[in-house]
């Protein structure tokens, strides 16, 4: 069987990396002929049983006051249990922030083979190899798991949300023991009214060629036109310009947005290796020369502050 953990976010909701996840599982179920389950600790506010239109059978729900708040280690040990109660034999997570801390504790506790980082479906006519990407994206390698238990975590955005609006999945209360938790969260102050950079499906990121913190305005603009993050080079968040959270690259974050779109940003490789997975990339730079050019979908050649607010004024008229 296929387990897949669903991740759920603060507010309740299943997340879209887990829609991910579960399409993914039931997809990998279907190739190994055996049925895709899936598995929630965290409280959920949505119906789980329309999660079944993904194409899992099941879910298995632990439903427990110290799981009330993300805790990778509780989490683990939860989902260890449960894979070993089910005989699950193939554990799927998202790669994202949850998945990287739950995944190879529970790969420790189950002495599983873990891929992480995964951008497509096992190949399993002989063996089990699965195809990840590494070096922050400039390439992919093929991973043999040799495990009886594999685990993998699938890269965000890698796989494509599928489903048959039909399905319907069986709800269980999985009986499992939980500890009292290590650790205890006091409290979360969130900023409000902006979209989180890690889950946004449009990022607006500027980079030195803004010029200086007092014009981000217009990015600003663009990015609520678009309902989209702002994301920065690391010169703009070295000097302060924005905040070191906003900085992507292979010093930064590793984001792949739907749409990424890079304002005065020259596309060092460094950079390059945090964005590279956006499904689309727009650049706007005055020099044509910009080698962000060659890893761009679409290019505008221009002055950023002639660009941007027309572009901003032309998608607000759409
Ligand atoms: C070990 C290491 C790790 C690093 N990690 C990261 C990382 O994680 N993330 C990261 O971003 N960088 C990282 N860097 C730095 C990286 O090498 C580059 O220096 C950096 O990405 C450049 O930032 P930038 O593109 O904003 O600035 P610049 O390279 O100065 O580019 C500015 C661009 O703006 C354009 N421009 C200027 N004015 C305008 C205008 N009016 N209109 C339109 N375009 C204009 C210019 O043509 C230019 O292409 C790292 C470097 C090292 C050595």
């Amino acid at each position: 069987m296929v387990l897949v953990f669903i991740d759920i976010a603060e507010d309740g909701s299943v997340k879209k990396t887990a829609l991910e996840a579960l399409s993914y599982g039931a997809a990998l179920a279907k190739q190994l002929n055996v049925a895709a389950e899936g598995l929630v600790l965290a409280p959920v506010t949505e119906d789980l049983s329309a999660l079944g239109q993904y194409g899992v059978t099941k879910i298995h729900q632990v439903k427990n006051e110290a799981l009330q708040h993300f805790d990778a280690q509780s989490y683990a040990k939860v989902c260890a249990a449960v894979a070993e109660q089910t005989g699950a034999t193939v554990l799927i997570f998202s790669h994202n922030t949850s998945g990287k801390a739950i995944a190879p504790r529970v790969a420790a506790r189950m002495k599983a083979g873990l891929v992480a980082g995964a951008v497509a479906l096992p190949e399993t006519s002989n063996g089990f190899i699965v195809k990840k990407s590494v070096f922050s994206g400039k390439a992919f390698a093929d991973v043999s798991v040799l495990t009886t238990v594999k685990i993998i975590s699938i890269n965000p955005n890698s796989f494509k949300v599928e489903g048959d609006a039909n399905g319907s999945a069986e709800i269980v209360d999985a009986d499992i023991a939980v500890d009292a938790p290590l650790i205890k969260t006091i409290s979360t102050s969130k900023q409000s009214g902006e979209v989180p950079l890690a889950e946004a499906e449009i990022v607006v990121s500027g980079g030195r060629g803004m010029k200086g913190p007092e014009n981000w305005g217009i990015l600003e603009d663009l990015a609520s036109s678009l309902h989209a993050a702002l994301a920065c080079s690391r010169p703009v968040a070295d000097a302060h310009w924005r905040p070191h959270n906003e900085h992507v690259g292979q010093t930064g974050g590793a984001i792949a947005p739907n749409l990424y779109i890079a304002v005065g940003i020259s596309g060092a490789i460094q950079h390059l290796a945090g964005v590279n997975r956006s499904k689309v990339i727009v650049v706007i730079n005055k020099d044509p020369e910009a080698p962000f050019f060659k890893a761009a979908d679409y290019g505008i050649v221009g002055d950023l502050f002639d660009v941007v607010p027309k572009l901003t004024e032309a998608i607000k008229q759409l």
